[in-house]
């Protein structure tokens, strides 16, 4: 059960581009259709070869009724011709055989039973016999038919097992082919003549696209910069948090410019084999310099950048890659009319050697939207879906702070998803609110059963949570409580700030604790100590989480004021402990944070206590409701008290 500023959890949004290449696919598929269409040819020769067989004309009989009508005196078979363990039966007054029959290949037609038959191992047996008993003639060389068919039951398996060989072995050298690096097709290349990106595309973010509008200009109009000795960047890194839209913002440019793009994401050269991450490289900026002015787009750089000297260094395959694209980037002549992008979201992450002067040092950084900059993602992702005329995208805008472009965009498509799920032609209110919450916690789960205890159970607890964040001054309001379930939870308590803030205070931080300690002490006071549910794992996850950040990052203990701790990404190992840090500091910061969450337990507590007529009010409520809006919630808690051990200043 969660208590949090849901919008903090931003799902990431970071996709990946697409893998493999339009080329790369129709080449295997080319050789592929190929195989098929070949082996569709044989196996029709095979079919109309069978079909214009005289065999198909003999009518099937089983050997005991041949058998029982040879023995038969005056039967009415004349002959049985027998070539391999084929035998076909010619009936008296009758030229040609009219039926066919096998016999076991294990013994002789006598051993299996034929008596008086005589065989015409001469020529001229027949007239001997002829009257009573069939004639047995023996055909040396089997009729052809009879070869093929034999021959086909071994042959026609073989050739496909062979025709398959050969298309693996193809297609295993195809793809060494396209992955020794010279293959044309890994880098994508989206000429001007693809579907185009546009910063009208990209909605919000106006710094970032400022910054990039000088690229643009430059790869436009390449000789104004030159004439005046301007220094061309060369590199452009993209910083920003998943999902803020740097991949869409690097097309753009791509498509503002009209210039080719070639794009590749550095998890893709992590799959490559050893030596083909360097080659790639290599081969994509000689296609980028012969079709310059161009653009080079290096997505997810840290993939293969990240800091050389932290924790035992990068793989040498990585070390390989990052060296190539360095001496590339340093072979650049000033007129080269290329521009190198790559965009990350660890800046913190990469090697020293890329940020410096000459390779990537414009930094543009993409930021999470503003309110403002979220109600016109909100518009673009909206723009051509069917919605209703009075469609609330500023209060979605407003409740969604801390969510990045690819979250927006997907609270967009959840809602017509909604929509189209329930068959509406627009898409309304509700889907909005559904798909937010969706994309936050999860969908709702009304299948869930709750047993009428674990109902009270979870109404207290996430009354508690409510009340501890109404009465302390520095939380946000109560936007919305629900016992319904929905994702993982039982229920949910939700606190949205007023407005977007940039920094939050420690005082705000400490209520955040305490509000998430509030479910597990309402059930502890209500309950009973021994009775505490595991419903309030999450929250105590959370808060130790808080915590933690508090000490190690913020600087936020009290023994600790001031001081940050290294990261275990970042820092720096002491061979001792292991950590970046003594025994003795670890010991320290683990009591810090004891302590915070000590306080926000206590803090809690005294709250909780203060209020039992508020709590059991609510828990009334939501057990009735099941859902109660921010007004709803106002008006019960009307009437609540701080205690003054409860508050911090
Ligand atoms: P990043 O590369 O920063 O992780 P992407 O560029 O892949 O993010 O963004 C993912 C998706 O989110 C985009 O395809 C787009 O639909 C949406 N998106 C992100 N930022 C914006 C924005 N500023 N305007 C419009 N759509 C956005
Ligand atoms: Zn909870
Ligand atoms: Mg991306």
């Amino acid at each position: 059960m969660p208590n949090s500023n849901v919008t903090k959890k931003s799902p990431s949004g970071d996709k990946k581009n697409p893998q493999g290449s339009p080329v790369q696919q129709n080449k295997s598929s080319n050789i592929a259709r190929r195989f098929f269409f070949t082996l569709f040819l044989i196996l029709l020769c095979v079919g109309l070869a069978f079909s214009l067989s005289p065999r198909n004309k003999l009518e099937e009989v089983p050997l005991s009724d041949v058998i029982a009508r040879a023995n038969e005196e005056n039967g009415n078979i004349r002959k049985i011709t027998v070539s391999g363990n084929e035998l076909k039966i010619t009936l008296k007054g009758k030229d040609q055989p009219t039926e066919v029959s096998r016999k076991d290949p294990s013994g002789t037609l006598y051993d299996q039973g034929l008596k008086n038959a005589c065989a015409d191992l001469t020529g001229d047996g027949l007239k001997e016999c002829q009257g009573k008993y069939p004639v047995i003639e023996y055909e040396t060389t089997s009729d052809i038919w009879g070869t093929i068919f034999d021959a086909a039951i071994i042959i026609v398996p073989t050739l496909i097992l062979i025709g398959f060989f050969f298309y693996m072995m193809r297609q295993a050298q195809s793809m060494n082919k396209e992955s020794m690096g010279f293959g044309k097709a890994k880098a994508k290349l989206y000429g001007p003549d693809k579907k185009k990106v546009t910063f009208k595309d990209v909605a919000g973010n106006e710094a970032a696209k400022q910054d990039l509008t000088e690229i643009v200009d430059f790869l436009k109009n390449p000789k104004r910069y030159e004439k005046l000795g301007a220094k061309i960047p060369r590199g452009v890194l993209l910083a920003g948090a998943p999902g803020t839209g740097k991949t869409l913002m690097a097309r753009a440019v791509a498509g503002e410019a009209n210039v080719p793009f070639f794009s590749i994401s550095g998890s893709e050269f992590a799959e490559m084999f050893v030596g083909v991450g360097a080659s790639r490289v290599r081969d994509l900026f000689k296609k980028a310099k012969s079709n310059a002015p161009s653009i080079i787009f290096i997505d997810e750089i840290d993939a293969v950048a990240h800091k050389r000297d932290a924790r035992g260094g990068a793989g040498r395959e990585d070390e390989q890659t990052l060296n190539q694209i360095l001496v590339e980037m340093d072979g650049f002549d000033n007129d080269s009319g290329v521009i190198v992008m790559a965009a990350t979201n660890r800046v913190d992450m990469l090697d020293k050697a890329l940020l410096r002067p000459g390779r990537f040092d414009r930094h543009v950084n993409v930021t999470l939207p503003e309110r403002k900059d979220r109600l016109e993602i909100l518009k673009v992702h909206f723009k051509n879906k069917p919605v209703v005329s009075d469609l609330d995208l500023e209060s979605l805008a407003a409740k969604t702070a801390g969510s990045s472009g690819a979250d927006l965009a997907n609270i967009a498509n959840e809602a017509a998803i909604g929509a189209a799920r329930e068959n509406r032609e627009k898409i309304t209110n509700a889907d909005l609110t559904e798909a937010f919450e969706r994309v936050a916690i999860g969908p709702e789960r009304k299948s869930k059963v709750m047993n009428d205890y674990e109902r009270k159970v979870t109404a207290y607890h996430e009354a508690g949570h409510a009340i501890v964040g109404h009465v302390l001054p520095d939380s946000d309001p109560v936007h919305k409580v629900t016992i319904i379930p929905r994702g993982q939870t039982g229920g949910v308590t939700w606190f949205l700030p007023p407005e977007d803030r940039s920094y939050k205070s420690i005082y705000e931080l400490k209520d955040i604790l305490a509000r998430a300690m509030g479910g597990r002490i309402a059930e502890k006071i209500i309950f009973g100590d021994d009775n505490v549910t595991t419903g309030a794992s999450s929250d105590l996850k959370n808060v130790a989480e808080l915590a933690k950040e508090m000490i190690v990052e913020e600087g936020m203990g009290s023994e600790t004021r001031n001081l940050v701790f290294p990261s275990e990404e970042t820092g720096y190992y002491t061979i001792s402990t292991g950590k970046p840090y003594s025994e003795k500091t670890a010991e320290l910061i683990d009591k810090e944070i004891k302590a915070l969450s000590d306080e926000a337990a206590k803090r809690a507590e005294l709250v909780l206590k203060a209020n039992t007529d508020a709590l059991d009010r609510l828990a009334a409520a939501l057990l009735e409701k099941e859902t109660l809006e921010e007004k709803d919630c106002e008006a019960l808690l009307k009437g609540t008290t701080l205690p003054k051990a409860a508050a911090l200043h």
